[in-house]
């Protein structure tokens, strides 16, 4: 089967300056897991190494430079999801992996769980190889200037104003059509300790199934939560794939990733008012992405091999 890969740097009112370093991340991603994709590897190390290039780019809410918490502290969630089995890692409320992503990864492997939190994710990643680090080690300059205005005076968007940033994401096909899909964020800004959102929970942020699809959404976790926004979106690829499986779906339209895309994120506008993104590939490796904030930081591997990056 042909490989396919798309990602995502989080969907945003992304300012005109942060444009070029958002684009610039998604074609790295894109780079180092279309490597690996193309050189006949898995699908999991090349979602991995994409997310990690943009868990280590300060300009996303992931790994280093992610959003503060009320106490001016990171915490970080992440998860890995396998479309064949349908089993997923994912860890939440993590302080010190500098690639939480890994965390998630570690936990897909080799847990008996599929997700842990806090101290117990961080301690179960360092005892599966992942290298823990010191909170500070993932905070950024600019973020704690944004905190501290937030601090001085109160939780406000134009503090974070240059430098708003999104969560990652991945989903990815190798070449023995293994599927799947990954997200990594820092969360909402200013958010509460303790504070989950959507990315790591399974059909939230993040789903995969061989038989449909993959999907990694970013945005208003307390928007995309209700909704169930990745798993949503998957059950919209299937209805359409069925459409257009069947003798009497010759009307329906081939681009069904766009249509499922957009259908979920139309669901999110109608339903909670809320706003967000997300990407995705169907189960034959067509990409599909859909947003209705301002922007959204995307890329992808077009059939003609070429990279198309996007905010
Ligand atoms: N969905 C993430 C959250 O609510 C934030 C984002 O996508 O930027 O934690």
């Amino acid at each position: 089967m042909k490989p396919s890969l798309i990602v995502h740097g989080g969907a945003w009112d992304i300012p005109d300056e942060a444009v070029d370093a958002c684009k610039a991340g998604c074609l790295e991603a894109l780079g180092k897991g279309w490597k690996i994709l193309a050189g006949g590897g898995h699908a999991v190390d090349a979602i991995e190494a994409a997310i990690v290039v943009l868990e280590d780019a300060p300009v996303f809410d992931a790994g280093f430079g992610s959003h503060l918490n009320a106490e001016g502290k990171v915490e970080c969630d992440a998860i890995v999801m396998d479309g064949a089995t349908l089993r997923a890692g994912a860890a939440a409320g993590l302080q010190r992996v500098k690639n939480p992503i890994r965390a998630a990864r570690a936990i897909y492997e080799h847990c008996r769980h599929m997700m842990l939190i806090a101290d117990g994710a961080e301690k179960f990643a360092k005892e599966n190889g992942v290298p823990l680090c010191q909170p500070e080690e993932l905070v950024s300059e600019a973020e704690w200037e944004a905190y501290l205005r937030c601090s001085q005076d109160e939780h406000a968007a134009e503090h974070h104003r240059g430098h708003e940033q999104g969560t990652v994401g991945a989903v990815a096909i190798d070449k023995e059509g293994r599927l799947f899909s990954a997200t990594s964020t820092g969360g909402t800004c200013c958010k509460l300790p303790g504070r989950v959102g959507d990315s790591p929970l399974i059909g939230c942020g993040c789903y995969a199934d061989a038989e449909a699809g993959g999907v990694s959404c970013t945005g208003y976790g307390e928007a995309l939560m209700k909704i169930v926004m990745a798993k949503t979106a998957v059950d919209f690829l299937r209805q359409t794939q069925i459409c257009v499986d069947s003798p009497a779906g010759a009307s329906c339209s081939a681009s069904t990733a766009q249509v499922a895309a957009r259908e979920a994120v139309h669901l999110l506008a109608r339903r909670t008012h809320g706003t967000g993104g997300l990407i995705l590939l169907d189960r034959d490796g067509n990409p599909g992405f859909a947003f209705n904030t301002p922007r959204m930081a995307y890329g992808y591997v077009a059939l003609d091999g070429n990279f198309v990056t996007a905010v």
